[in-house]
C-alpha cells in the first residue's frame, strides 16, 4: 500500500512513464525547466507550485513525460535544488529514485556574475569547479577565478 504522501505525489500527477522531481525548493520549479530545456521538447510537462513540505516548508514538483533524466542532467540541478529527489516511472509504478549529486564541475549550466569575465565577452561555454559549504555550494570560475555562492548566480544558461 501506497502512503497518502506518495499518492498525492504520484497519484495526483499520475504518469505512465517519465520521470517526477520531487523536492525542489519552491520557486524554482521554473528554472529547473530552463536549464533541462524541458520546454523544448515535444514532452508533455506539468509544474505543481507550492505543495506543501516537511523538510522544505514548500516544494516545487515538475513532472516530465516519456523522458528519464539520468544522474548527469540531475546533477545539473545542484545549485537549484540540491534537495531534489528524482523519481522514475515506468507503467505507472516508481522504478527507480535517486538524488541529485553535487559535480565536480558545472559546465554550460550557470553565466558567470562577474561582469568583466572573459566568458561574458567571448562566445564560449562557462565552467565552474563546485566546493560544497555547510550550508549551500560555493563556486569558482575556472576562467576569471573568483568565488561565488548559489545567491551570486543569476543566470542560467539556457
Ligand atoms: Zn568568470
Amino acid at each position: 500500500m501506497k502512503n497518502e504522501k506518495q499518492l498525492r505525489t504520484f497519484k495526483v500527477f499520475a504518469i505512465k512513464e517519465g520521470t517526477v522531481i520531487d523536492h525542489i525548493p519552491a520557486g524554482q520549479a521554473l528554472k529547473i525547466i530552463q536549464i533541462l530545456k524541458l520546454y523544448s521538447h515535444d514532452h508533455i510537462v506539468t509544474t505543481g507550485l507550492n505543495f506543501p513540505s516537511k523538510t522544505l516548508g514548500k516544494k516545487d514538483i515538475v513532472k516530465v513525460e516519456n523522458r528519464e533524466l539520468t544522474q548527469d542532467e540531475a546533477n545539473k540541478l545542484a545549485i537549484l535544488a540540491p534537495t531534489a529527489t528524482i523519481n522514475i516511472i515506468r507503467n505507472f509504478e516508481l522504478a527507480k529514485k535517486f538524488l541529485v549529486e553535487i559535480p565536480k564541475q558545472l559546465s554550460k549550466v550557470i553565466f558567470c556574475p562577474n561582469p568583466k569575465c572573459i566568458t561574458n565577452h567571448e562566445n564560449m561555454h562557462t565552467l565552474f569547479y563546485t566546493k560544497k559549504e555547510k550550508v549551500g555550494l560555493k563556486l569558482q570560475c575556472h576562467y576569471c577565478e573568483k568565488i561565488f555562492s548559489q545567491n551570486d548566480i543569476k543566470e542560467y544558461c539556457v
